[in-house]
């Protein structure tokens, strides 16, 4: 039994002991306030519901030394994510380069600046409001887009990543990160700046930004802001 689950037994056990406390006392119904649950319905109508997911520091824990593929021999850190447990944008990138290899933290290198540049000087917020990370968690060798098998074994800490955040928007930034997430081939300079779903997430496509510094020009900059204005629409 993981900690959620055990936190919601405490809490329905709790419930149990009030209630025969209540029933003692002669109380033979209690009164719920409709509107309250009207709130709650507002509320949740943005976000997916997630069932019981495990909390990152669990799922960082599940994932451990891992070795589940190959990449583990080569890299020096695993780079697991960062920023806001509860994120409504959560920003996937496609893997860990040399310095987020080094230090263990996503987007920390040259793209890393840019994303953040995106983030703060582009959308008004902070990097600390927003989640990061990757669709593997070593980094490939010379900065290959991760290969299949790596994907296969590494994807489903990215599923419980962002069951376990439930942000409103998901920005694939790139290729590899957009066609994981679609589970088909996706050619990104066509669908960037489109709507798609994952597990019932909305995602955006956007480029990459290694690309915006490889191709930074005006053109390039306005549709990575046009992207971004789509995400923050739907915060
Ligand atoms: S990339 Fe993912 S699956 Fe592969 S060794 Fe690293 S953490 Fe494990």
């Amino acid at each position: 039994m993981n900690q959620t689950q055990k936190k919601v037994l405490r809490i329905i056990e709790d419930l149990k002991e009030h209630l025969s406390y209540l029933k003692l006392f002669g109380f033979q119904e209690i009164p719920v306030e409709i509107p309250s649950l009207e709130n709650f319905k507002n509320d949740v109508s943005k976000k997916p519901l997630t069932n019981m997911s495990l909390t990152l520091s669990e799922i960082k824990e599940e994932l451990g030394d891992c070795r589940r593929c190959k990449l583990f021999s080569t890299r020096t850190h695993i780079v697991f994510g960062v920023g806001n447990k509860n994120a409504d944008i959560v920003f996937v990138g496609e893997g860990p380069g040399q310095e987020e290899d080094k230090q263990g933290v996503p987007f920390v290198g040259m793209a890393g600046q840019k994303l953040t540049d995106i983030i703060e000087k582009g959308m008004g917020l902070k990097r600390s409001d927003v989640y990061i990370c990757n669709i593997v968690k070593c980094r490939p060798p010379n900065n290959r887009d991760p290969e299949k098998d790596e994907i296969d074994a590494c994807s489903s800490f990215l599923e419980k990543q962002i069951k376990a955040i439930n942000p409103k928007v998901i920005v694939a930034l790139g290729k590899p990160a957009s066609s994981t997430l679609l589970g088909r081939n996706v050619a990104i300079t066509r669908e960037r700046g489109t709507w798609h779903s994952f597990q019932g997430y909305q995602v955006m496509l956007t480029f990459h930004p290694a690309y915006l510094l490889r191709f930074y020009t005006e053109e390039n900059r306005r549709l990575v802001w046009e992207d971004m204005k789509k995400a923050l629409s739907a915060i």
